[in-house]
């Protein structure tokens, strides 16, 4: 089927906004998390770092105070002295050196790798504190002392152990704790040293190995999420622009067929008008509608008739061009637009080749089937030059077809088209108005000479929202329609079930006169349905009269006659309804089995003051009375009329000199109540 086109594309724009901000929000919390976890490493690793860096001087300064508490302070002052007096170190004061030294080797050995050295107070000056220092502890490390803050020195005289940490550029642990003598003066200082180094360096080794670690599972994990999250909403916009083309296919196309539906095809024709009226294109419009596809859907079932529907859509889609368009309308009905029609011929040519496609036998659900169509054809702009004209006139033209006998094309033309409209229009009501009980019967009465009522003529109404519609409106349609089968039925059942309930009331001698329209004769079921409204109603044969006109008699003579024959044989009365207007030969008259013969109101209305009409009128009382049937004047509505027929010899009377037809109630009301 054709396919309108649409770009599809796979995320494209079909983010919304809330759907933008999310990714973004997202975005955005997971780098977020990505900082803190940086930040959060930065701290942990400079804490630790810290809390090493204290601990470490804490051991030192334990270490040194260890050493200031068990310094041979009398060794340690003598040194210190001699050094103070920058006298050459006496033999004693050697000894005392190298005792202290020892005692600083011994005590370093105890304590792990840390420098330790001993400085010395009382007046030194640096040069002379540093030689000191070098004496007692690394001879070789004469700069060893140079870097000693000068915070060390003003707090010299501190009684306090002195803590320096580590900075960017000298990552050396030191603590200077004061050494005092027996009258608990500080003499020097114990200086416990040690380079921090190798711990930042393990640090950031644990920060790079752990972080990166920490940071790459991190990052994998965002990845994911935030992988999965854009997928979920490509997942949405797909589904989204799924559900958008399936609404959109859903408000184009028909469900059942896969063709266009009628709005679709409605707006195309909208566009086609606009084309049309820029620039010169033409096309035409075609309205098709399956003949008797209800009574296939009756005998088959619905599944068969959607499957019906489905193929004769695909076989009209076939022989149509790519630039034409084939809708399904309603129901049975399909439309097509054929693009750039230039004349009437090419319309014509693709509505005899749907007939023919159409025509040709389905095969569905193993059952062949057959169906024929009826086509009704409008131009542009010739009929018409909005769509809703142009839908009318196609339908107009539809409906010419129909009644044209169906299986067939019509091109629009005007009134006649008109016509056709108003007449399926109310076929269609009609199909409705046996179901919502709106046929009526009337009943008009019929006197002999002597004024005694003898019977009554059941006359047809449609009770309408709108009023009576008279049988000569709707008549004909039901019988084009074969309608007037089901309703004559009804007819039938209705006048003898009412004659039985005046029979019932002691009016056991009337006869019912029904009219049967020659449609009926042609059905089978006519002869039976008589027999059984007789049998249900209990009523005799020759109370029921059959009146057919005499120009639907001629029509088809012989199965007419036929019928006349088997109704006339169940003891039912036949009467020749409007004589005189049908040229009944004199001939076959003789043959038929009638009982009666009624005058038509034309010849009556004239009857006292036309010739010519006398003459009939008295022809048709004297062939009536020489082929002994009973006669009949309808029609009748002065006296001069009444008078003139009773001096002929007419039998029987009916007409508005004695009442029209009415509602059976009314009816009783007015001619039976009061009795005979
Ligand atoms: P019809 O069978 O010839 O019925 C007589 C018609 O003449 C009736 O019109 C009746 O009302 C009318 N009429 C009777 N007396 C007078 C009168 O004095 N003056 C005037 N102006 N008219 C009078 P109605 O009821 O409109 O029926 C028209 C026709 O419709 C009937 O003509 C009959 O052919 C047909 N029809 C009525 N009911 C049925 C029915 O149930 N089945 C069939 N097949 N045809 C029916
Ligand atoms: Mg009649
Ligand atoms: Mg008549």
């Amino acid at each position: 089927m054709a396919e309108s086109g649409r770009p599809v594309g796979v995320f494209g724009n079909g983010v919304n906004k809330n759907e933008k901000i999310q990714i973004r929000i997202l975005a955005m919390v997971l780098v977020g998390l990505l900082a803190a976890s940086v930040f959060f490493m930065a701290g942990t690793y400079r804490s630790t770092l810290s809390h090493d860096e204290e601990s470490l001087l804490d051991q030192m300064q334990s270490v040194g105070a260890f050493v200031a508490d068990n310094v041979d302070t009398v060794s340690y002052r003598l040194a210190g002295d001699a050094l103070a007096a920058g006298r050459t170190p006496s033999s004693a004061v050697l000894k005392a050196q190298r005792r202290l030294e020892r005692q600083l080797a011994r005590m370093e050995r105890s304590s792990d790798v840390r420098t330790i050295r001993l400085t010395t107070r009382y007046n030194l000056s640096a040069y002379e504190e540093r030689r000191f220092v070098d004496l007692c502890k690394a001879p070789g490390d004469a700069d060893a002392l140079i870097s000693v803050p000068e915070i060390l020195w003003t707090r010299y005289v501190a009684v306090e152990p002195t803590r320096v940490a580590a900075t960017e550029t000298d990552t050396r642990l030191r603590v200077f704790v004061p050494v005092m003598d027996g009258s608990r003066r500080v003499i020097g200082h114990v200086v416990v040293e040690q380079d921090f180094r190798p711990q930042i360096v393990r640090a950031r080794a644990d920060l790079l190995r752990y972080g990166a670690f920490y940071l790459v599972g991190l990052l994998l994990l965002m990845s994911i999420i935030f992988r999965r999250f854009v997928r979920l909403i490509a997942q949405h916009v797909v589904e989204r622009r799924m559900t958008l083309e399936q609404k959109t296919h859903i408000a184009e196309h028909d469900a059942l067929t896969g063709l266009y539906n009628r709005s679709f095809v409605m707006d195309q024709i909208g566009a086609e008008l606009k084309a049309g009226r820029t620039g010169n294109g033409t096309f035409a419009l075609m309205m098709l509608d399956l003949d008797g596809f209800e009574r296939i859907n009756e005998l088959y079932g619905p599944r068969t008739g959607d499957e019906l529907l489905k193929l004769v859509g695909r076989r009209i889609h076939n022989i149509l061009s790519k630039s034409d368009i084939v809708g399904r309308a309603s129901g049975d009905e399909f439309i097509i637009l054929l693009r750039g029609v230039q004349n009437g011929q090419f319309a014509t040519s693709v509505a005899e080749r749907v007939l023919k496609v159409v025509g040709s036998h389905f095969l569905v659900q193993d059952q062949e089937l057959e169906v024929t169509v009826s086509i009704g054809i409008c131009f542009y702009p010739d009929d018409g030059s909005d769509v809703g004209t142009l839908m009318r006139s196609a339908a107009a033209a539809l409906s010419q077809a129909k009644l044209k006998g169906k299986n067939c094309y019509q091109l629009y033309n005007g009134d006649a088209s008109r016509r056709a409209v108003e007449l399926v229009r109310l076929e269609k009501q009609l199909g409705q108005a046996q179901k919502n009980d709106e046929l009526r019967l009337f009943y008009q009465p019929k006197f002999d000479m002597d004024r005694r009522l003898v019977g009554m003529e059941a006359l047809l109404r449609w009770q309408t929202r709108d009023g009576l519609v008279p049988p000569v409106r709707f008549i004909p349609v039901a019988e084009s329609s074969g309608q007037i089968v089901e309703i004559g039925k009804w007819v039938i059942d209705e006048a003898m079930r009412q004659l039985n309930v005046w029979n019932g009331k002691g009016w056991t001698d009337l006869r019912m006169a029904v009219n049967v329209s020659p449609v009926q004769f042609c059905d089978d079921s006519l002869v039976p349905s008589i027999r059984k409204a007789l049998e249900a109603n209990g009523i005799k044969p020759s109370d029921l009269e059959v009146e057919i006109t005499e120009s639907a008699m001629m029509q088809n003579m012989d199965r007419t006659v036929r019928d006349i024959r088997r109704i006339s044989d169940l003891g039912v009365q036949i009467a020749i309804d409007d004589f005189g207007t049908g040229y009944s030969s004199l001939a076959k008259l003789a043959e038929i089995p009638i009982n009666t013969l009624k005058i038509d109101k034309s010849f009556i209305d004239n009857v006292v003051t036309n010739e010519a009409s006398s003459i009939t009128t008295n022809s048709i009382i004297g062939l009536a009375k020489s082929l002994k049937k009973c006669v009949v004047a309808e029609g009748v509505e002065n006296e001069e009329q009444l008078e003139y027929l009773r001096r002929n010899g007419c039998d029987v009377i009916q007409g508005f000199i004695f009442g029209k037809p009415l509602p059976a109630d009314d009816f009783y009301d007015a001619y039976m109540k009061k009795g005979r």
